[in-house]
């Protein structure tokens, strides 16, 4: 594709050219669209939200665009996180780069110029982006902060909702961290991410230990404090080795996994078809686990010290 490119078609020169870029490709799109959405009230009167979305992260950055581009626009986005720590990426996330490929377009929502690709080439230049290999973790957060801004979307952080019911055909979110005790919306859009698959699952061999004899691999960890101790790491897939740099893996399964089931969404067929798969086959995917990193820069790669304790079959 680079071969086809002119003056006029050349990756933009730093982030001011490319947020102009991203606009001026909305309002050709006349996005966002005007609200169609008729106002409602509930039983007293009290404001309803059409939508509320729990996790200002990733898919629910998307999912704001998504409905600001269909015109609804009585939304809010609320995130228990402060202001650019969403998700993963910079609080509990360890390994050094994103095992998605660079080419994926993201959150982009079929805009060129909100794609990561379009954003690294802004910052660092074409050359750059062809000698990136993997996208680095911070970096990722680093574009989703600016995705955020270029759309202006408007997540609301330090808001926890903490329980939801229903009432009246409408549903009532209580909150922690905000203004209102409660509101009150029409439809909830859950973006929640892997917090949302329950809780951490700790073996009940943990229960009995001391709380700082042992971490979950989500929780803060004072790595430093560890230094010049045996530490084993129970599990060997991708959070286990990302934390992991010189200690010994405590593993059930016979072997390490290698496949990552999940890589298939480099190709438009997965992406397109994968929320037409039955239940099953979504969770057989979903469920695979996610093999460590192997690249250059993976602890597993370059620590002579680690050793595997597998159970036998
Ligand atoms: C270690 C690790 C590595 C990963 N690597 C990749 C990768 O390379 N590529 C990839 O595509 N994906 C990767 N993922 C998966 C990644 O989590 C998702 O792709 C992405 O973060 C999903 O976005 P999300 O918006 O669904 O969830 P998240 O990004 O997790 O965002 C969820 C948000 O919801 C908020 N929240 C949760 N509960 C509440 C509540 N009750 N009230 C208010 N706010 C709430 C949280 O504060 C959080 O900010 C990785 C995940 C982990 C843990």
């Amino acid at each position: 594709m680079t071969s086809h490119r002119t003056a006029a078609t050349a990756p933009l020169d730093g982030l001011e050219a490319l947020d102009a870029r991203a606009r001026y490709d909305l309002e050709c799109l006349n996005l966002p669209a005007a609200n169609w959405v008729p106002e409602t009230t509930g039983p007293d009167g009290e404001k309803v939200h059409d939508v509320v979305i729990m996790g200002g992260g990733m898919c629910g950055l998307v999912a704001a665009f998504a409905m600001l581009s269909g015109g609804m626009r009585n939304m809010r986005i609320l995130d228990r996180n402060p202001e650019g720590y969403e998700g993963p990426w910079l609080t509990y996330a360890r390994m050094e780069t994103l095992r998605s490929p660079k080419i994926l377009p993201g959150p982009a929502l079929g805009t060129g110029s909100l794609t990561f690709h379009a954003w690294f080439e802004a910052r660092f230049g074409s050359a750059e982006w062809g000698r990136l290999d993997k996208i680095p973790r911070p970096m990722w957060m680093d574009y989703l902060r600016w995705y955020r801004r270029v759309l202006n979307l408007p997540v609301e952080n330090g808001i926890e909702i903490t329980h939801v019911r229903p009432e009246g055909g409408l549903l009532r979110l209580d909150l922690s961290g905000a203004e209102e005790t409660s509101i009150l919306t029409r439809r909830l859009v859950m973006a929640t991410g892997r917090d949302g698959t329950g809780r951490a699952n700790i073996p009940g061999f943990v229960a009995g230990l001391p709380a700082d004899a042992w971490a979950h691999s989500a929780d803060e960890i004072d790595f430093a404090a560890l230094s010049g101790k045996r530490v084993a790491v129970v599990g060997v897939v991708a959070s286990a080795v990302d934390n992991a740099a010189e200690l010994r893996h405590l593993i059930r399964r016979h072997s390490m996994p290698t496949i990552n089931k999940m890589m298939g969404i480099g190709s438009y067929g997965v992406t397109h078809g994968f929320a037409s798969l039955d239940d099953e086959w979504r969770c057989r995917c979903s469920r695979s686990p996610r093999p460590a990193s192997w690249d250059g820069r993976s602890p597993i790669s370059g620590s002579p010290a680690r050793s595997w304790n597998s159970s036998p079959r």
